[in-house]
């Protein structure tokens, strides 16, 4: 008889996120907040942020909403003091009724040996597994947080320091981690062995600063010092940052939707601008599925350095022929479908004097349910466009993201259950092409077949080859074949 229920069969929350951390820098927590702002993409439900001070211990402020509406006004930040300080941006996934405040990360734990702040990017894939074993070893959860399994696995560990504790519990995770973590004078950093997740490393003056991306560090005006390695952990105190590999060393299978939509693209990933490789994508497209048109229009913002690729390639006119309410968060981001349809509608509208009479080509990062292509191309047509001429920036979604992307399940991948015609047929325009897999590898630095590949991305939301077993959803029976 299960003693906790299962992950999959509710609305329990899961997680998508940001995270950020300083040390050696007065007033660390307003560097954090603005790292937090420019990490909101990558989450916008709720944020938290915990700092330390010798005087007033750990102080911790956690919310719903928008960074720059929780974390701007001096009266609060003056509740978070020191020179210490980590935080986390999140969102939970379609019908997480009931998110309670005390699933917003940091989490926070007080051990024998002092306190710890955990703030988590990425998934757990034996979370419920551990959180099992360890009710029935008496840890009582406060939360519905995976991450909570860290904390307590922390707990139970012998060893005399965090850090120590942390690795003993983090050989114990499966699944996509990139970790930061404080103590009293400690900032820690940990990326699973994999490197699924991002996690960099910035200088600022004295202070040390990491970060799920660069952006946020060109932000506060940081140095880029170099990315977290896959399966290292760096303790970076007032005099300087310690490194160690805690986990068995493997190839590294870096999430390649980081680079097709997660990411900024104003981000520098693996030595190389996000927006970059999202215009050689387009270029890619270009050369993998030309077709006549007037225009090339992205659909903003995820679209558009692809589009840029495409027009350059092709040496079609590039125009907004879509625009963007730049005050409605990512469609995809809002947590009901019914808000979700709407969402399109009030995110973006169609220059229609651009569009009228035009054979029209629309340029978008990827199609997850076909909702957004949906919407857009009904907008399009009662623009009176003269043709419609989709052309997706990554090849077709057809498998889950396990690793803290959100993603619907299989059934509701439109990919998954239609061919490339059957969509274009489904959605009713000219034609439609997603780029190929090797043709977003070739964008992504890579040259040569797949099997070769060095290195290699995970790429299972387009191939379904896992390369971190999902044991809670294969225990549950939820997988099929290709992730077992
Ligand atoms: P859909 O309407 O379900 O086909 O979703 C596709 C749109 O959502 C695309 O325009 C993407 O820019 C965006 N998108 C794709 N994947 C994600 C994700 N995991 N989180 C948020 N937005 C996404």
């Amino acid at each position: 008889m299960p003693i906790c229920s299962h992950p999959f069969d509710d609305d329990k929350l899961h997680e998508e996120c940001g995270v950020f951390g300083a040390i050696g820098i007065q007033d660390a927590a307003n560097f954090v907040a603005l790292g937090l702002h420019a990490l909101q993409h990558r989450g916008q439900e709720a944020g938290g942020i915990v700092s330390y001070t010798q005087a007033t211990g750990f102080n911790t402020v956690r919310r719903f909403g928008y960074v720059r509406d929780n974390f701007t006004s001096a009266k609060l930040m003056e509740t978070l003091p020191g020179a210490l300080a980590i935080g986390h941006v999140r969102y939970s996934t379609s019908g997480a009724k009931g998110a309670q405040i005390r699933d917003v990360q940091p989490l926070f734990a007080e051990f024998a040996m002092g306190g710890c702040a955990i703030a988590h990017n990425g998934n757990i894939t034996n979370a419920h597994a551990l959180r099992q074993e360890l009710i029935e070893r008496g840890s009582i959860f406060q939360s519905g947080s995976d991450t909570e399994c860290m904390i307590h696995l922390m707990a139970r560990s012998i060893q005399k320091n965090i850090p120590e504790r942390m690795k003993d519990a983090l050989r114990r995770v499966e699944g996509a981690f990139s970790v930061v973590a404080m103590t009293r004078s400690k900032l820690i950093g940990v990326r699973d062995p994999l490197g699924v997740r991002p996690l960099m490393l910035g200088r600022i003056g004295d202070g040390w600063i990491l970060s799920s991306e660069t952006c946020a560090l060109d932000i506060i005006g940081a140095e880029f010092v170099r990315e977290i390695e896959p399966g290292e952990m760096v303790i970076c105190t007032e005099s300087g940052v310690e490194s160690s590999f805690p986990f068995d060393r493997r190839p590294s299978r870096f999430c390649i939707f980081e680079h097709v939509y997660f990411s900024r693209p104003d981000s520098i990933i693996g030595g190389q601008s996000v927006y970059e490789t999202r215009r050689r994508i387009g270029i890619e497209l270009a050369k993998e599925a030309p077709v006549e048109a007037d225009l090339v229009c992205p659909i903003p913002d995820s679209g558009t350095p692809a589009a840029i690729g495409y027009s350059q390639e092709s040496g079609i006119p590039f125009a907004m022929g879509i625009v963007r309410n730049q005050y409605m968060g990512r469609t995809f981001i809002e947590p009901t479908e019914q808000i979700r349809n709407m969402g399109v509608r009030l995110k973006l509208n169609v220059n229609r004097s651009m569009i009228a009479g035009k054979r029209v080509i629309l340029v978008d990062d990827s199609v997850v349910r076909g909702t957004t292509s949906l919407k857009i191309r009904e907008m399009v047509l009662d623009a009176g466009a003269a043709e419609v001429h989709f052309r997706i920036a990554s090849p077709p979604t057809t498998w889950p993201c396990f690793y803290g992307v959100d993603t619907p399940e299989r059934e509701k991948l439109i990919a998954a259950t239609m061919s490339e015609d059957e969509i274009c047929k489904y959605l009713g325009v000219n034609s439609l092409r997603f780029v190929s897999l090797d043709g977003l590898y070739r964008a992504a630095g890579e040259e040569k077949g797949r099997d070769t590949r060095s290195p290699q991305y995970c790429d299972a939301c387009f191939s379904g080859d896992y390369p971190i077993r999902p044991s809670d959803r294969i225990s549950a029976g939820f997988v099929t074949k290709a992730a077992e």
